[in-house]
């Protein structure tokens, strides 16, 4: 382990961190609207003496099926000693229920003040780990291996900006480390994979009281494909021998009127696993019982539904070797400031799915985050400022 002149790791200033991550948290900035966070954050770049020329806004909103007024802000700086580039990463949007939060502090933790909004800890701690990073690198003048901090935009709605990032703007890291979560010494090293399905069945729309023969209705047609997947075992939890997944039918659409048999309906599900074979065989199996009941509800002249079925893979699963560089320094790292360290997997998808899955071995580590999501959002300073810590030995490469 390499340590500072006198002898010890490097340190952070939690009062300046905790400002950091405070004044953060209160600019807005939800998925697709990201100009004003991105902005924030190079003006303090610029404070610290990072020279424009290390800082590039990319145009990845411009790929973006949701679309986007933000690119993904990258940070390049090279090493002052010689060693793999190292990427440390966070998104920077938050759900839309954090705009117009004010953080207070509040015991152990900081909070909104307005009931109404979550904090977005969710992911300013993450994007403040960062920064504050930097900060405590030029501040104490820390030698470091060349850096490359990645603050993605429009994670919440799909991992956009890591998913289209591209890859050559950061510098081939070896080892690249995502802030995202609570636990700051739970290193994350795979999670599961899915896709995200939107369905439309148009039927044909007659009287329900004088000529419902005349028609074909799209609730007879998911109510037939539904019950066929909940029979066979194909929704909710899915086992199959030894494979498991997950299915579900999250929002069903359609219809204004009784007396109307109903003409169109739009459903969106997803079906995840950590087996992508497995993952598409589930997804597959969504579409043939739709496909089937399609042909089951016909009209007196024969007609039938016309089905669209769209499936997209908003993120890839990924596991890491427990041997991978990147895991071992992390973990290294949370023991370092005086931590248990351990890993684990889940089943949710992060910005780390599509780097991985990209070629590029991606650890995550919480940052204090606590209730994400709702309006009972908190950060958790200890374990905020202790991401701070782990953070700024692995961007040193202290360990
Ligand atoms: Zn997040």
């Amino acid at each position: 382990m390499k340590r500072t002149t006198d002898g010890g790791l490097p340190a952070i200033r939690e009062k300046e961190a905790l400002a950091l991550v405070t004044e953060m948290m209160a600019v807005p900035g939800k998925s697709c609207e990201e100009g004003l966070i991105a902005t924030h954050i190079r003006k303090r770049l610029k404070a610290i003496g990072i020279p424009d020329a290390a800082v590039s806004v990319d145009a990845v909103h411009k790929q973006s099926p949701y679309g986007g007024t933000q690119g993904n802000v990258i940070v390049k700086l090279p090493g002052t000693i010689k060693a793999p580039r190292r990427l440390l990463m966070s998104h920077i949007d938050t759900v839309p229920l954090c705009v117009g939060c004010k953080p207070v502090k509040k015991g152990e933790r900081i909070v909104s003040k307005d009931p109404k909004t979550a904090l977005g800890a969710d992911n300013r701690a993450g994007a403040s780990v960062l920064l504050n990073t930097l900060i405590e690198i030029q501040r104490q003048k820390l030698p470091h291996p060349p850096l490359t901090i990645f603050w993605p935009v429009q994670e919440e709605i799909g991992l956009v900006g890591a998913r289209y990032v591209s890859l050559s703007k950061l510098g081939s890291p070896k080892l690249c480390y995502n802030w995202d979560g609570g636990d700051p010494n739970a290193a994350t090293i795979g999670a599961t994979g899915g896709y995200d399905i939107d369905i439309w069945i148009h039927g044909i729309a007659s009287h329900a009281g004088a000529h419902p023969e005349a028609g074909v209705s799209a609730a007879a047609v998911a109510g037939i494909a539904i019950a066929d997947l909940v029979k066979n075992g194909w929704h909710g939890l899915v086992v199959k021998g030894n494979k498991t997944g997950t299915s579900n039918i999250g929002i069903v659409q359609g219809g204004d009127a009784t007396n109307v048999v109903l003409p169109e309906l739009k459903i969106a599900a997803e079906a995840r696993s950590h087996d992508p074979i497995f993952r598409k065989q589930i997804m597959e199996a969504m579409r043939a019982a739709f496909e089937k009941a399609v042909t089951e509800v016909k009209s007196v002249t024969g007609a039938t539904a016309k089905l669209v079925f769209e499936a997209d893979l908003k993120y890839e699963s990924f596991k890491l070797d427990e041997n991978e560089p990147a895991v071992k320094s992390a973990l290294a790292a949370i023991e370092a400031i005086g931590m248990p360290a351990s890993t684990r997997i889940t089943n949710g998808g992060l910005d780390a799915n599509w780097l991985s899955a990209r070629g590029l071995p991606t650890v995550t580590l919480g940052c204090g985050q606590e209730n994400a999501h709702t309006v009972d959002e908190a950060l958790h300073i200890e374990k905020f400022l202790a991401a701070c810590r782990i953070g700024l030995l692995l961007a040193t490469g202290a360990v």
